[in-house]
């Protein structure tokens, strides 16, 4: 059955469902074709992208985030102006192609204006050999357009769940968590002409094999040129928490993540996935069996040091007490053990949005 499933140039949703159910014998089958697929169409490459974790600020609450705004017990940061520069500057001097300037989501001309400065900043320092990917939530379109005038040319958006029902579980139910809001500014992006991406958790509560299939099926009518996709890792001071005896065990979400990455790669075949530090969370080797069956982008954090543990998403997320060289060298390390090649001096565009550009 997998041999006939995994020749199809198309699968449907029941064939999806049956790869994501994958086990022993048949996992492999799927986990040898997709990194037979990645290697065909993208190269058994990598690139970095220096992640640096602007601010921990946020306007959201959404149930699973450990900084969301309602959590009381976080120290909240956002970096100045210079430390982002330097963050930057290592990326550059150490050839990465590119960097992602992440934070929680704030809707202000202040904020707005920062990212502005930083983009002018990155320009003066870098033109042309630095991409910026951003991943600052939802805006309106003019705060896009102008970040993309600006020269951010990549933007991150996570749907977190296709399902709108299972999205309205897991954010309070009010119009600053709308499911369609967020598809449309996912709409608003492509429109004008951001590499997109987007990306969902795996193993919520309440969410089932055919939601996780349905998000396969998502992304590649969105058309995504990014993804970056991982386990779902529980916070212990977060709403969602008190759903954790109906999880998956870790291992089973770590596995299920790994399969999502493999058919994604498949049906998506020339895009960028990322290798996300929740892998990692679950398993030292997380991030490197996730670039062996499909993930092509690793991103080392370059957050200043002092910033990083108050950048808490989840429990246990790693690599809080990592300077910006150790991740570097971690990086070239996991990349090796993969046996893969890390691509320096190269912006390393999604391929899917470049030939479609053409
Ligand atoms: S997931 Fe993002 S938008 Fe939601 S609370 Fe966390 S940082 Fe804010």
């Amino acid at each position: 059955m997998i041999n006939k499933i995994l020749q199809k140039s198309k699968f449907t949703k029941d064939d999806i469902v049956f790869l994501l159910n994958a086990k022993d014998d048949d996992e492999k089958k799927l986990f040898l074709r997709s990194a037979e697929i990645k290697e065909k169409h993208v190269g058994n490459k990598v690139w970095l992208r220096g992640l640096i974790e602007l601010s921990n600020i946020c306007s959201k609450n959404c149930y699973y985030c450990g900084i969301r705004k309602g959590n009381k017990n976080v120290c909240r940061y956002e970096i100045q102006l210079d430390e982002v520069i330097e963050s930057a500057k290592f990326a550059l001097d150490n050839g990465f192609g590119s960097i992602v300037i992440q934070s929680g989501e704030i809707q202000s001309t202040k904020f707005t204006n920062k990212i502005l400065d930083i983009l002018q900043k990155i320009q003066q320092l870098s033109s042309p050999k630095l991409r910026v990917t951003l991943s600052c939530g939802e805006q309106t379109e003019e705060t896009y357009r102008k970040w993309f005038d600006a020269g951010a040319e990549r933007y991150l958006l996570r749907i977190e769940t296709s399902n709108s029902d299972l999205y309205h579980k897991i954010h309070p139910n009010d119009s600053l968590h709308d499911f369609d809001k967020r598809i449309e500014a996912l709409n608003v992006l492509k429109k004008i002409g951001f590499q997109t991406g987007t990306g969902v958790m795996i193993g919520l509560p309440f969410q089932t094999i055919d939601d996780l299939a349905n998000d396969i099926l998502f992304m590649q009518k969105m058309d995504i040129h990014m993804c970056g996709m991982g386990p779902y890792i529980e916070h212990s001071e977060t709403p969602l928490f008190k759903y954790s005896s109906l999880l998956l065990s870790l291992r089973e979400r770590y596995e299920l993540a790994l399969k999502m990455i493999a058919v994604l790669r498949i049906v998506m075949k020339d895009i960028n996935i990322a290798s996300t530090t929740a892998f990692q969370t679950i398993d030292s080797e997380g991030k490197k069996s996730a670039l062996e069956i499909g993930a092509n982008v690793l991103m080392p954090n370059l957050t200043p040091a002092k910033y990083k543990e108050n950048y808490n998403l989840y429990n246990n997320k790693p690599g809080k007490e990592n300077t910006i060289s150790y991740e570097f060298n971690l990086a070239f390390e996991m990349i090796r053990n993969a046996e893969n090649i890390v691509r320096l001096n190269e912006y390393g565009d999604s391929i899917h949005y470049s030939t479609k550009k053409e």
